[in-house]
């Protein structure tokens, strides 16, 4: 396993094209059967990474926010709907409401403060536990130079499925 981000970040790029072999060579699967992979690897996996060591989906995502969800922290944070907003929000595209900084304002100490009442986006992430894999591939892709459980996952995915993988020499 590699755990250092910058390693995982160098190496990313090198593997692009290797990459997209992947995600092709990955379509062929039978989805469920993929998922119940994903799922026990992100099951080793995950457990040996220390996130508050990372931190970096904090640092470099766009976190969506419900209404729900910014009701319930500034109602936690003791602060009206209008400050909240004007403090912590900015509309995105069709509507969306994000949170207007990266890192997250809410990343004190590579630590969520509002743990208990963070975003569903933030609970979820990286994902590795849900239905669909395939379906997300491109967003797994995407994050797969950031976020050292989902690196680490594709490239033991690589191996487990006896994917051919490029010549690093
Ligand atoms: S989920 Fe991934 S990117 Fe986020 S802190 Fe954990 S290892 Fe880092
Ligand atoms: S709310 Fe917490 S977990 Fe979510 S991005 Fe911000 S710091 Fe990270």
């Amino acid at each position: 396993m590699i755990h250092d981000l910058a390693s995982i970040q160098v190496l990313s790029l090198g593997l692009e094209e290797e990459n997209i072999r992947f995600r092709a060579f990955l379509g062929g699967f039978d989805s469920d059967a993929l998922d119940q992979t994903v799922f026990e690897l992100d099951q080793l996996i995950s457990p040996k990474v220390d996130c508050t060591q990372c931190g970096n989906c904090c640092k470099s995502l766009m976190i969506t926010v419900s209404e729900p969800e910014a009701e319930h922290l500034a109602e936690v944070l003791e602060v009206n709907r209008t400050q909240f907003d004007e403090q912590y929000l900015e509309k995105g595209m069709h509507g969306l409401m994000l949170i207007n900084a990266i890192p997250c304002h809410f990343l004190s100490e590579n630590k969520c403060s509002v743990y208990e009442h963070r975003f569903d986006g933030c609970r979820e992430f990286p994902a590795l536990h849900l239905p669909n894999f395939q379906k997300r591939l491109f967003t797994h892709f995407m994050h797969y130079g950031r976020c050292p459980i989902i690196f680490n996952v594709m490239e033991q995915l690589k191996t487990k499925l006896l994917f051919e993988k490029q010549d690093h020499d």
